[in-house]
């Protein structure tokens, strides 16, 4: 098992958090790819991008995640925001596979409260589907949220159902945050629960696709 951290890039791009995960002791890694709380796309430079790969596997560091923009909600009851969320995971995903990032975690998704679900869910398939077929070595993590708002899949069986509405794609996987599933209902703080979260998992065919994201407090 390699832990890991969410680190700061300190605005310069991925080469940042080499250091970043140095000075915290971070053996595998998670960044944003872009500005978490814009809608700005993600630069790509090749040069850089080079410069980052040969610095990243001389680091011994890995793996390596990046978040997308806070912005993305795949489920948006707005066809403008779904358009502009494919578009900044996609161009997130490009930047993930020009560096050799092994995935992009993209939230569910959240319809608001007047949505049908089915509708909604409808909506996060189609985005993800867009998505995951620009993907080429990296995979698109589906991330469970907490629930609430409408919310796309915050259980393991609402995770399947997008899988299905996707044909498992297989640029999709699956990343599950402790802290969103304990929300969810899931008993994490007992060793039952645990063992059943990973039976259920095993149970919908999830268990190849899934990482767990021990959410920590700090
Ligand atoms: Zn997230």
């Amino acid at each position: 098992m390699r832990i890991g951290a969410h680190v700061p890039t300190r605005g310069h791009g991925p080469i940042g958090a080499i250091e970043s995960a140095r000075a915290c002791g971070a053996e595998a890694v998670q960044i944003f790819g872009s500005n978490p709380r814009a809608w700005a796309l993600p630069r790509i430079d090749r040069a850089r991008c080079e410069a980052f790969r040969a610095a990243w596997s001389e680091s011994g560091l890995g793996p390596l995640f990046l978040h997308s923009s806070y912005m993305v909600n795949v489920a948006s009851p707005s066809a403008e925001f779904r358009g502009r969320s494919r578009d900044l995971a996609t161009a997130t995903v490009a930047l993930a596979d020009e560096i050799g990032a092994d995935g992009v975690v993209v939230h569910s998704g959240a319809a608001g409260t007047t949505t049908p679900r089915a509708v909604a869910l409808g909506r996060a398939v189609d985005t993800f589907t867009a998505v995951a077929s620009q993907a080429r070595t990296t995979a698109v993590l589906i991330e469970l949220m907490s629930g609430g708002r409408g919310t796309v899949a915050s259980t393991l069986p609402e995770a399947r159902e997008l899988f299905d509405g996707c044909d498992d794609h297989p640029s999709l996987g699956l990343c599950l945050d402790t802290c969103h599933l304990f929300a969810a209902g899931y008993g994490l703080d007992a060793a039952d629960g645990v063992s059943e979260t990973f039976a259920e998992l095993r149970a919908l065919g999830l268990e190849d696709r899934a990482g767990l994201r021990i959410t920590l407090e700090t």
